[in-house]
């Protein structure tokens, strides 16, 4: 069983068929359609930088008892 997941619905898309690895034309479309439309944008996510220091503060259980 050769199948992979359809970028644009992730259903099945069957290997070998003209529109893998969509499952279908209209999916084609819409993958191309996106791209053509600059939806799929490269954008930066967004981070909150609250200092420099690289590891997260541990979580509030360092009261000694
Ligand atoms: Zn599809």
């Amino acid at each position: 069983m050769n199948t992979v997941k359809c970028p644009t619905c992730r259903q099945p898309a069957a290997f070998g068929s003209p529109d893998f690895p969509f499952c279908s034309d209209r999916c084609r479309q819409i993958d191309l359609g996106n791209w053509a439309t600059e939806k799929y944008v490269f954008s930066t996510p967004v981070i909150p930088t609250g200092g420099e220091e690289g590891a997260p503060l541990p979580p509030d259980a360092g009261e000694e008892d």
